[in-house]
């Protein structure tokens, strides 16, 4: 099974992520959350292309993948939990535990630097919120991630197919945490213990900065609880608040070129954590 999916490991990311892709699209359409406010084809075209560009340029600058990495580093006794003799699923889970808190730790420090909320803020200034924007990250930002998670890599030393199911896991999730989907309140408010929900990651999409800066995580929802960033609602509702930041208003930002532009346009604004803004609103 291990080497099976390791083997076929590009198809297996294609394959789910374009398996989740269809499956949210059509549950957006058929059971919406929030009426969007721009037209898909204003947002869709930009937003999948930014996923194109983003994956040729890891393709091109990052010399190796983690998956492959984790290979080499079980190999030569790189990282901590090769050091150590667990048990594999044990193991297994450490890795996935750890690497989804260094997702929420990266995601709370791209909040916290003007610089790096500079390149981060390109998700945020989304006007609409559906699974397109669960993959509208700005490339430089998806570099600086891929650097952080090999690097994480080579010091923790988690199994390739760890790694993997992480990746997909997470490319998954960050697709159905950000459709525009309705689910039962009962059902969301159960759901959100395992798993990070539309509904608790649309709060993180508020253009209100004190809702901006909460419910940080993407796949497993226990750390925004455990380290105090946990916000059930956004005060207005979902059906009335409003998606975005209060800059890049304008709705040619959505196209292609501005949102490549946005990092390196204005201030950084009163968004990042602690600087102002979020503490009184
Ligand atoms: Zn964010
Ligand atoms: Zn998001």
């Amino acid at each position: 099974m291990e080497s099976y999916l390791l083997q076929h490991e590009p198809w297996v990311r294609m394959g789910a992520f374009g398996l989740v892709f269809l499956g949210m699209a059509l549950w957006e359409l058929l059971a919406p959350r929030r009426i969007l406010a721009h037209a898909r084809v204003r947002r869709w075209p930009s937003n999948l292309g930014i996923v194109v560009l983003d994956t040729l340029l890891v393709r091109l600058i990052v010399p190796t993948a983690a998956v492959g990495l984790a290979i080499v580093a079980a190999e030569r006794g790189w990282g901590l939990l090769n050091q150590l003799q667990l048990p594999a699923w044990l193991a297994f889970v450490l890795a996935v535990l750890a690497l989804d808190l260094l997702i929420y730790v990266q995601h709370v420090l791209f909040h916290a630097v003007p610089a790096l909320w500079r390149l981060h803020r390109m998700h945020h200034a989304d006007l609409d919120f559906d699974v397109t924007t669960g993959a509208r990250f700005h490339p430089v930002e998806i570099l600086l991630s891929a650097g952080i998670k090999l690097a994480a890599v080579a010091a923790l030393g988690p199994s390739a197919l760890a790694v993997l199911v992480f990746e997909v896991l997470l490319n998954a999730t960050a697709m159905f945490n950000h459709g525009n989907v309705r689910l039962p309140a009962g059902v969301d408010r159960w759901l959100r213990w395992i798993v990070v929900t539309p509904d608790m990651h649309r709060v993180h999409h508020s253009i209100a900065p004190r809702e901006t800066n909460r419910n940080f995580g993407f796949n497993l929802p226990w750390w925004d609880r455990l380290f105090g960033t946990y916000l059930a609602q956004p005060a207005a509702g979902h059906e009335r608040m409003t998606i975005g930041i209060s800059q890049f208003r304008d709705p040619a930002e959505l196209r292609l070129h501005r949102m490549l532009l946005q990092p390196f346009r204005d201030e950084a604004g009163g968004y990042p954590l602690g600087r102002g803004a979020e503490a009184g609103k």
